[in-house]
């Protein structure tokens, strides 16, 4: 069957039909809980649906994990620590990850539409995101080689630490990034030597798993186990398990700080990647074609379903004219529809809930007296009624201390303030419980610098937005978390240190 109508365009039946035949493509064999190695259903045999936001359609079924499912995960990851993984030579788990990389640089554009398939991100981002995933398999390859170790030493006694890894961490993931969430976590803990117990996000648990199928003889059993299922079920147990030893979380605030009470009872250590409301200050010398290229990008990338997204304006009036005219422009002439089209600039969000979610906020929003510059509801394209699509949506005149500026929204939405006095201006940038990110758009060093300084915030870019490098820490000021992922230091998170001192005399 032809992808499109005769004119050229989209049908409801011809994405359909694009969608079922990449599914029948790419969605992994094998969609039970991966533990010690094998395939395994629930061991209650229950199972959940995984749907394509942009259809609506059923991708797969699930196994739905509980809490003796993760007792048996803990328990595999840590025979295959006792047994294998702890005496493991650095240059062997480098060969590891090194061979994981291979293995999806090879098999990078399955992967893609998998995530596309199954998280409504353009086929363009989620091939983005693998190019990502790749460097950070290969950028721990060679950290793992980094001696961590130090000595002190005096006349007649002699110290050093040994950095020992925990054994067996768990991890929780999101739906928004979630082959490059996995990459995140278990690159880092596999090179410091641990083996992990991971839950992904109910949405989007199949790319991981199609990762598991392709690396099966590449891990020793146990090393990794998934465990998918739902958060109260699946994830909650993992937060609260006795035997696991360090807890790695990202996702929301709210059920961040949950895990942390959980990891409290047990004093598990606990790093946590959690939201964002980051601010983008425009000054009054930035170029307006170039700005507006940056803040678009900043927004409307992964349909506004980045936790770093820039997601307050912040713009001097001087240029507030031209900046809004054309954001407008842009966000207006945005290709909106299916993600698997070349054409799509923007994607579903990832399900119906968070449309919900972003509508709701944006109901609030109009009743609070904002001003709708752009979007504010789905595309009127009837060929899109069956997914999760909300058209990128600008905003203005909304109090600062509504709960549309204050709260994630997770969406295209951008709330546009104006600004003349910058220390007034700052102060607002800085008026929220999140320090994710920030960026600031100007060609002068000075300001760049000061506003670089001044925003509260765990990462900032400087006329541009979204672009990392494998090696500069990630990670939250304030309620945006704790720790910091990416880095050599987050090796850090994944160890202890011991310390042993010698009587030389
Ligand atoms: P979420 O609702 O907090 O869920 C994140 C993960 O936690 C999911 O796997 C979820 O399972 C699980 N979970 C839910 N309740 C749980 C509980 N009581 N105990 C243990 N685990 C539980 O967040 P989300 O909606 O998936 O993702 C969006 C959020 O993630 C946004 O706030 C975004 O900013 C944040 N995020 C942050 C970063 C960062 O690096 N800072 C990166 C990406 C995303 P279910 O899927 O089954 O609910
Ligand atoms: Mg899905």
């Amino acid at each position: 069957m032809s992808n499109v109508s005769d004119d050229g365009s989209n049908t409801t039946e011809t994405i359909r039909s694009r969608h079922r035949a990449v599914a029948e493509e790419v969605i992994p064999d094998h969609t039970q809980l991966f533990v010690g190695g094998e395939w395994q259903d629930a061991a209650s045999g229950d199972t959940f649906d995984t749907l394509d936001p942009t259809t609506g359609e059923v991708l797969a079924s699930v196994a739905r994990g509980r809490a003796e499912d993760v007792d048996r995960a803990v328990e595999a990851a840590w025979e295959a620590y006792d047994e294998e993984w702890s005496e493991t030579s650095t240059s062997e788990r480098q060969a590891v990850l090194d061979a994981i990389a291979d293995c999806i640089e090879d098999h990078q554009d399955e992967l893609a539409k998998l995530e596309t398939l199954d998280n409504g991100k353009t086929l363009m981002e989620a091939r983005i995101d693998m190019d990502g995933i790749v460097e950070q398999f290969r950028f721990f390859a060679g950290a793992v080689q980094t001696n961590r170790g130090q000595t002190t030493d005096e006349p007649g006694v002699s110290g050093r630490v040994i950095h020992e890894p925990y054994g067996v961490v768990g991890q929780i993931i999101p739906w928004n990034f979630p082959l490059a969430m996995v990459s995140w976590k278990i690159a880092p803990a596999l090179a410091a030597g641990n083996c992990t117990v991971i839950k992904p996000a109910e949405q989007t648990p199949l790319s991981i798993l199609r990762l598991m199928e392709l690396i099966e003889d590449i891990i020793p059993d146990g090393v990794i186990n998934v465990v998918t299922g739902y958060g109260e079920e699946a994830g909650e147990p993992i937060s609260k398990h006795e035997d696991v030893r360090k807890l790695a979380f990202t996702g929301s605030t709210a059920v961040g700080k949950q895990v942390m009470r959980n990891a409290a009872d047990t004093v598990t250590d606990v790093t946590l990647e959690l939201g964002g409301k980051s601010p983008v200050v425009v000054h009054a010398d930035a170029d307006p074609e170039e700005a507006v290229q940056t803040i678009a990008f900043a927004i409307f990338a992964n349909t506004g379903e980045c936790c770093e997204a820039g997601s307050r304006l912040f713009v001097h009036e001087e240029v507030a004219d031209d900046v809004l005219g054309g954001l407008v422009a842009a966000a207006e002439g945005m290709n909106v529809g299916d993600p698997l089209d070349d054409e799509t600039d923007l994607g579903p969000k990832v399900s119906r809930e968070q449309v919900e979610r972003t509508m709701g906020y944006l109901e609030r929003a109009r009743e609070g007296g904002a001003n709708f510059l752009a979007g504010g509801e789905p595309p009127e394209d009837e060929t899109l009624d069956d997914g999760c699509f909300v058209k990128p949506t600008l905003i203005e005149g909304l109090d600062h201390d509504h709960e549309a500026v204050q709260e994630e929204i997770f969406g295209p939405v951008l709330e546009v303030f104006r600004w003349d006095d910058y220390d007034e201006m700052m102060t607002l940038a800085n008026d929220v419980e999140y320090g994710l990110a920030g960026g600031v758009i100007t060609n002068d060093l000075e300001k760049a610098d000061r506003t670089v300084r001044d925003i509260e915030a765990g990462y900032i870019w400087v006329n541009t937005w979204h672009e990392m490098s494998p090696g500069l820490p990630y990670g939250g000021y304030k309620q945006s978390g704790i720790g910091r992922e990416l880095s050599a230091d987050t090796l850090d998170h994944y160890t202890q240190t011991k310390s042993v001192k010698y009587d030389l005399e």
